[in-house]
């Protein structure tokens, strides 16, 4: 047998590591224990090649081969693969990020397979004959002979019992054991009634139900449009349902652990006894394996997760769900800036199985390509209960706010909370003000180390930045002149609630934003109490935007669009539709009709009157006719080379290189100048980026190939990333 293989492992290099192995499970997918420098790391290995580029003598030698079967199958390999291409970003780092931390880590050995088991020598041990005193070793004892094996984990999971189970080890009482929990092919597939609980669906959700089942076994995406209320979920389900009797998995992938549990609890409710696996990033490291370790062996059905869940192995994946598809929370921020959404039309591709989008705003780029014919369109345009809320605009050149609230906005308030109903406040900044000025001579409270502005937190008495959390104290006089007299300038969530307070004394007013829900548990808290009706008027920020379902919400005001109506973005009018249709999906999803007041100084412009139309089509229509003659995505593809330094004409040098360095493999790309960032300071650090585009995707990435690799060979103090498909400037 060919002793070589190539190993994926978790360094910042592009390249993969070849190591000799003698060992004939070190197949591709399986995890090794390899010699990286001075230190040990776990790698995945990921080809057996003919020959190797290193010479024999320095070629280093596997210590250990950590699985019996591949942790990774072809599929996910070739997916992440695929991703590391796509994304230029090295495939070691790539194929690390999708194994849970816990089967990474050297030294903890909770996340592995098996355990330890008493050694034929081992199971002749009474606790009599261990010495008296050593109290450790006999409950170790005992938790052997109770649990074969023990795992990893609880036999190291103090540091008396590591040392007794080093004694055992000397003494050869106990043996390494790799057994694999039960397989797929162990667990009885559960029956899936869905009769019982689900509705009958309207035609509409018939008709997408219908075309989604009737794509398995085959490549097809499926772009489902409908209103918040109209029924996507259901759809979901019961796609979900059908892909379940047939015994195939399912991933459903939604933008934001807040949706988890409400998902969760639905999924529970229509298919009890059916394996669910829910992951996100707020799990214990012992759970997260747990759950992925179901995953990949399919006792878990269906498996619900964030963006990382895109690649969990799923031996008989079968359908793909990504709710709110839209969501910028799909794209990684940061590192490997991968988008779930993108990959998880390719996984499906990949596969030969459907993928169904769902959302009230599709993104412009699923949007056209539903227009165009590669996805294909199911729409519902109906709301199930009440119909679809009025949208009005309030003119704020006719009517003057006060702490942000207009007075047809406050009347509105008053009626609703006569009539017993609830009502959301909605603007999109938390803390009391964005900035604190000073009247005499005009100082703001900039932040020192980002450009930004320090927001003010009343209650606390604090100044915050929101882009690096540095923090002070509120100063007593401006620090430039002495003066007294500091002011709150504009409106956040505390000054809000503060107002309110004022104006409906006896009503019961709640706060949500990022700050209140701090507490693991505050949200949900939060969300039974609206529920139950404990509250008149909710102020919160787009935590409240998304997915929840409040049956008795029917007003929502919005404050403060306008602010986010004019930017350089191009994206910036895509996402406040998408935003305010969210917010608005609030309103009325009970059995009353809700109503939508939207504050603006431009009630006129064409984004409020398509909002007020509700029609989505023509909008998107009208978005992409302006994309397409201003030559922006999704007409181009567009990578960002972001670089950070010190000082910014560091990072700029940097990047006039690496425009020199594109040159020669630039043909038919779009270089442009390196400018400073949209946020140019931030934690200190200046930023500067270059953007690149062309109309072949194919093109671009042949480019970013190339470019990648001269980048990787430069040395600069400036430090850089890709990002391709980018969605923040
Ligand atoms: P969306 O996901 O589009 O916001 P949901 O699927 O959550 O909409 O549906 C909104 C509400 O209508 C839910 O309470 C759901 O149980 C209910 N519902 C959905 N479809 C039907 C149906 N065909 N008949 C009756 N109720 C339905
Ligand atoms: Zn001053
Ligand atoms: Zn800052």
């Amino acid at each position: 047998m060919n002793p070589l293989i190539r190993v994926a492992l978790d360094v910042p290099l592009p390249q993969l590591f070849d190591y000799r192995c003698a060992d004939a499970a070190a197949v591709v997918g399986a995890r090794v224990l390899v010699p990286f420098g001075r230190r040990r790391m776990i790698g995945v290995v990921v080809e057996r090649p003919g020959k190797s580029d290193v010479t024999e003598d320095r070629l280093k030698a596997v210590q250990r081969v950590l699985d019996r079967k591949p942790l990774l199958d072809h599929d996910t390999l070739r997916l992440l693969r695929f991703a590391a291409d796509y994304y230029a970003y090295p495939l070691g780092a790539v194929v690390m990020t999708a194994l849970p931390a816990a089967l990474r880590r050297v030294l903890k050995r909770d996340g592995m397979p098996g355990g330890w088991t008493l050694s034929p020598a081992g199971r002749s041990l009474t606790a009599t004959l261990l010495p008296a005193r050593a109290r450790t070793q006999q409950l170790l004892l005992e938790k052997l002979q109770a649990s074969t094996p023990l795992p990893h984990a609880e036999a190291a999971a103090t540091p008396a019992l590591r040392k007794a189970l080093h004694a055992f080890r000397a003494a050869g009482w106990v043996v390494e054991s790799e057994l694999d929990p039960a397989t797929a092919a162990e667990t009885a597939m559960p029956k899936v009634d869905v009769g019982a609980a689900a509705p009958a669906l309207n035609t509409e959700q018939a008709a997408a139900v219908g075309a989604t089942v009737a794509a398995f076994g085959r490549f097809q995406p499926l772009l489902l449009r409908g209103l918040t209320g109209s029924g996507k979920t259901e759809v979901y389900l019961h796609a979900a349902a059908a892909a379940l009797q047939q015994g195939l998995q399912v991933l459903v992938l939604v933008p934001e652990i807040a949706l988890t549990p409400q998902f969760e609890m639905l999924v529970r409710a229509r298919f009890p006894g059916v394996g669910l696996a829910t992951l996100h990033s707020n799990l214990a490291e012992g759970e997260r394996v747990q759950r992925w370790q179901d995953a990949r062996e399919g006792r878990a059905r269906i498996v619900l997760g964030t963006r990382l869940s895109v690649f969990v192995p799923l031996p008989q994946l079968g359908l793909i769900v990504v709710d709110e598809e839209h969501d910028s929370s799909f794209k990684q921020g940061e590192g490997f800036r991968y988008s779930a959404r993108d990959l998880a039309v390719v996984r499906a591709s990949q596969r030969g199985i459907p993928v169904l989008l769902g959302s009230a705003t599709p993104s412009l780029e699923s949007w056209r390509n539903a227009t165009e014919g590669r996805y294909r369109l199911l729409e519902l345009r109906q709301r199930i209960h009440a119909a679809p809320p009025y949208i009005d605009c309030i003119d704020l050149r006719q009517h003057k706010t006060e702490d942000g609230l207009s007075p047809p906005l406050l009347k509105a308030l008053r009626d609703r909370l006569a009539a017993g109903e609830q009502s959301l406040v909605f603007i999109n900044r938390r803390g009391y003000a964005p900035v604190l000025i000073c009247d005499s001579c005009g100082w703001l409270s900039d932040c020192p180390r980002c450009s930004a502005r320090l927001v003010l937190h009343q209650r606390e008495r604090r100044l915050r930045c929101h882009h690096c959390g540095h923090e002070r104290a509120v100063p007593t006089a401006c620090p430039d002149c002495g003066d007294a007299d500091l002011a709150p300038l504009g409106q956040g969530t505390q000054r809000v609630e503060t107002a309110l307070i004022q104006h409906f004394p006896k009503a019961r007013i709640l706060r949500i934003d990022r700050d209140s829900t701090h507490a693991k548990q505050a949200w949900s808290d939060m969300r039974d109490r609206i529920r139950k009706r404990d509250i008149d008027i909710l102020v919160g920020t787009q935590i409240l935007a998304k997915g929840h379902d409040f049956p008795h919400l029917n007003l929502v005001g919005i404050l403060n669009a306008d602010s986010m109506l004019y930017s350089c973005d191009f994206r910036a009018a895509e996402r406040l539709y998408a935003l305010l249709t969210q917010v608005a999906g609030r309103a009325g999803r009970g059995t009353t009709r809700g109503q939508v007041l939207v504050q603006t100084q431009f009630p006129d412009h064409p984004l409020y009157q398509a909002m007020q139309a509700q029609d989505f089509a023509a909008y998107a229509q009208a978005q992409l006719e302006e994309r397409r003659s201003a030559g922006f995505p999704p007409y181009v593809h567009q990578a960002l080379l972001r670089a950070e330094a010190p000082k910014l004409d560091t990072a700029l040098d940097f990047l006039a290189a690496a425009a020199r360095a594109a040159a020669p493999h630039a043909d038919g790309i779009t270089v442009y100048d390196p400018v400073p960032a949209g946020m140019m300071r931030r934690a200190g650090r200046e930023r500067a980026q270059l953007l690149v585009q062309c109309a072949s995707r194919a093109r671009l990435r042949e480019f970013l190939g190339h470019w990648r690799q001269a980048l990787a060979a430069r040395s600069s103090r400036a430090r850089w990333s890709l990002d391709v498909d980018p969605l923040d400037f």
